[in-house]
């Protein structure tokens, strides 16, 4: 939801909002759910990755699917801001889309893991919200990773070993959201969001407006 429009005036700069969890735990279906509602205003920073496209994603929407050899030549040119291996994969964020959208004003949301994280909060910290999603149980998170349906016993199962040791970066966060109920989760990550958008250090055109305020005559 855009700030009151009165603030219109002065320029801001958008903010990344850096979503990460284990693999299962939802956070791509509160990204999706975010990136639908037309209230939030938030565009998708498409990653680039050498993970093989699964059956549901389209290119140039969830991911730039390339080849180990495209992913270096982009890494080596210093086209990604950052960059990490996750899972046997590469995954790294254009470094363009995520300048030009800051600039412009627009908020961004990052679907990156907690080394993708860790690198956006040390180079932009005035910029970066970062919510990390848990499961409400490791066993869940087994079952979601098996009802999804997207990779093989083989994925899953490293994923799985893997959480373990993602789920231990939770406290490099600034806002945890444990994903029990679906709605209830959507609900918490929308009022942080809208939290944050109403911070005073954010707004630039507060200055003009109080000052206006303090103009006006009473009649
Ligand atoms: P998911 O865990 O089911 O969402 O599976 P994905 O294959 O989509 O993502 C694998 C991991 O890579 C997740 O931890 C993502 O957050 C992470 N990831 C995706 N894109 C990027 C990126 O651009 N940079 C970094 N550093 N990590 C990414
Ligand atoms: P991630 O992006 O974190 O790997 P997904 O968003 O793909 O996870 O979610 C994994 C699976 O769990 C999906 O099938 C999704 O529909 C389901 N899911 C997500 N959140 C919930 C929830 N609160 N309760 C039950 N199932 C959920
Ligand atoms: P998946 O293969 O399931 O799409 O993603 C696996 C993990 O990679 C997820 O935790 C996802 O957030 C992360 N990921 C996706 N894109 C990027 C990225 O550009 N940078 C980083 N660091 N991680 C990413």
């Amino acid at each position: 939801m855009a700030i009151s429009f009165v603030e219109n005036a002065v320029a801001r700069r958008g903010l990344m909002l850096v979503i990460s969890s284990p693999s299962g735990a939802g956070k791509s279906t509160i990204a999706r759910l975010l990136l639908e509602d037309r209230d939030m205003d938030l565009s998708l920073s498409v990653s680039v990755t050498t993970r093989q496209r699964r059956a549901s994603e389209i290119e140039g929407i969830h991911y730039h699917f390339k080849s180990v050899r495209e992913f270096e030549r982009l890494r080596d040119s210093d086209a990604l801001i950052e960059w990490a291996e996750v899972h046997s994969n590469y995954y790294g964020t254009l470094r363009e889309t995520a300048e030009n959208a800051l600039a412009d004003g627009r908020d961004m949301l990052f679907d990156i893991d907690w080394q993708g994280a860790e690198q956006l909060q040390a180079k932009m910290p005035a910029d970066v919200v970062s919510i990390f999603i848990l499961p409400p149980t490791m066993k869940e998170l087994q079952m979601r990773l098996n009802r999804r349906a997207e990779d093989t016993a083989e994925v899953i199962e490293t994923r799985l070993n893997n959480a373990r040791f993602e789920i231990q970066k939770w406290s490099k966060y600034d806002y945890i959201v444990i994903n029990e109920d679906l709605n209830q989760s959507y609900a918490a990550v929308k009022s942080i969001v809208m939290a944050e958008r109403l911070r005073r250090d954010r707004r630039p055109g507060l200055f003009e407006f109080v000052n206006g305020l303090l103009e006006e005559q009473p009649s």
